[in-house]
């Protein structure tokens, strides 16, 4: 069977879940949903960063100790997940010791490989980033550009990685694997960094002492990017089995955001190869979601006036308590590609979701009903093996299958609403609603059912509960998500001879 392994970034506990997390943790989690339904061994990994100048200072802000701190931001992420329907089969804090003993192992194993050696270094280093920042990358005042404040001066004894020995090497492993990162401008990107020089770079701290001990040297902690980075080894048994890490490695999937290209695409690689593993087969990157329109984008402040909204203000569960669930996960999946800055703001949530899913879906799956109901009996009749719709579907699944495939939900559930489009075209040129009951009747239903058990199928990686609801009521029994694909969409498959509700929409029409 084959093995399909997708992580998400791991996120800094300093600040509370919102939109931006949410964006990269659903798009995971609908790939990994449509590779359990095509029958694939899934391992979906998501999870929580907890070391680091960041998450102590916070810890501190707050007049608690980081573990502390730790431990109370960490279940407002899996909270978060679950309210948004995230399967995760894994949730990984790096304050686990299981993640410490991985860690270590790794790092004991490139210092005796000859890759890791003591320095001292200074510089200006993001408190925000966690990374020192060269002088030509700052905003004037030496305002760091990603987090609009003051880097500061930082000088210490450390231990390096020994970045610069693997240049060529990662040059050369890009070469024979043009693939491997996508999309291809962000690929460049990292090799055009590789191509200027690679400096060797600090991984130790003796500064601070929330992190992962180095077991050479038990003054220094590990520089909490290294640390964090070894998290997708430690699920899958790092710490404790070979080092082979077995059918999990290295046909990952690390979904992460354009911010940190370097870390997953330079130095990640090179730390797996200076401790003797192949590096990760597959990166995706995303782009960032800009806060646009009018609604989410301002608030008021007291004593009047209004200030502007950051991404990172929004908390997704606010918008499910509005919208439903399904209708923010179709929106995060379908409204920005992966790989592409988007715009997100309300108007957007509120016209996307009376276009797609009150004027397309939620209007095929209501009139089939009703027609059904008026015109056969309430029961659902076959689909025609031979019809115009049977070529669409076919079209239909091919494509989406390609996209999911590819990472692009965006591409799979566009062309899954192609289908639902075209059968609402058909429905309006029968006009079965007007015509007496009979076989060519039975024929335009048959075949619309047979649709919307294509479309359930397609989406139900994006919109689980709605799909399996819309299965339910064609008269299906079971969950859309348990069926087997491609076998389960063929055209055809729809039995007929089921109870087909009537129900209340599946999405109300919204006003703005
Ligand atoms: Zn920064």
């Amino acid at each position: 069977m084959p093995h399909f392994y997708v992580t998400t970034p791991i996120y800094y506990v300093n600040d509370a879940p919102h939109v931006g997390h949410a964006y990269a943790t659903v798009n995971a989690d609908a790939v990994a949903r449509w590779h359990r339904q095509i029958g694939d061994e899934v391992l979906f990994l998501t999870g929580t960063d907890e070391h680091g100048q960041k998450v102590a200072r916070a810890a501190e802000e707050h007049k608690m100790s980081p573990q502390a701190w730790a431990d109370r931001l960490a279940p407002r992420f899996a909270e978060t997940w679950a309210a948004l329907d995230v399967a995760n089969d894994d949730f990984i804090r790096t304050t686990e010791p299981r993640h410490h003993r991985a860690v270590q192992r790794f790092l004991q194993r490139i210092f005796d490989n000859g890759y890791i050696e003591p320095g001292s270094y200074a510089g200006w280093y993001c408190v925000g980033c966690e990374a020192y920042k060269d002088e030509s990358e700052l905003l004037p005042g030496r305002v760091c550009p990603d987090h609009r404040r003051p880097v500061e001066w930082l000088e210490q004894e450390n231990y390096f990685f020994r970045l610069s020995a693997f240049q060529d090497r990662l040059l050369e492993w890009y070469r024979d694997h043009p693939h491997s990162v996508q999309p291809e401008t962000k690929r460049n990107e990292a090799l055009s960094f590789i191509k200027g020089g690679l400096q060797d770079i600090s991984i130790t701290r003796t500064s601070i002492d929330w992190g992962v001990p180095v077991p050479w040297d038990p003054n220094h902690v590990f520089y909490v990017w290294y640390d964090a980075l070894v998290n997708y080894l430690t699920a899958i048994g790092y710490a404790d089995g070979d080092d082979g890490v077995g059918e999990w490695w290295p046909s990952v999937h690390h979904l992460i955001g354009k911010e940190i290209i370097r870390f997953h695409c330079v130095w990640w690689p090179a730390m797996c190869m200076a401790a003797g593993i192949d590096p990760p087969a597959h990166v995706q990157v995303h782009g960032f979601l800009l806060v646009g329109g009018e609604r989410l984008s301002k608030t008021r402040v007291a004593g009047g006036g209004e200030r502007a909204v950051k991404l990172t203000e929004i908390a997704p569960t606010a918008l499910v308590d509005d919208f439903g669930v399904d209708p923010i996960r179709y929106h995060l999946l379908r409204e920005v590609p992966l790989g592409a800055d988007g715009e997100f703001s309300y108007e957007g949530i509120v016209s996307r979701y009376n276009a797609d899913l009150a004027n397309n879906l939620g209007n095929l799956m209501s009139r089939v009903a009703t027609v059904v109901g008026s015109k056969c009996g309430g029961t659902g009749p076959a689909p025609r093996l031979e019809s115009r719709l049977a070529g669409v579907a076919a079209e239909v699944v091919a494509s989406a299958t390609a996209a999911w495939e590819r990472f692009a939900p965006h591409d799979a559930l566009e062309t899954t609403w192609r289908l639902i489009r075209e059968t609402n075209a058909e429905l309006e040129a029968a006009e079965p609603w007007r015509a007496e009951p009979g076989p060519e009747v039975d024929g335009v239903l048959g075949d619309a059912l047979q649709a919307l058990q294509i479309v359930a199928l397609l989406a139900a990686p994006a919109m689980p509960t709605t799909c399996a609801e819309v299965w339910r009521r064609i008269g299906l029994t079971g969950r859309p998500e348990d069926q087997r694909l491609p076998g389960a969409a063929r055209w055809g498959t729809y039995p007929g001879g089921g109870a087909v509700e009537k129900a209340p929409p599946l999405f109300p029409r919204r006003s703005q």
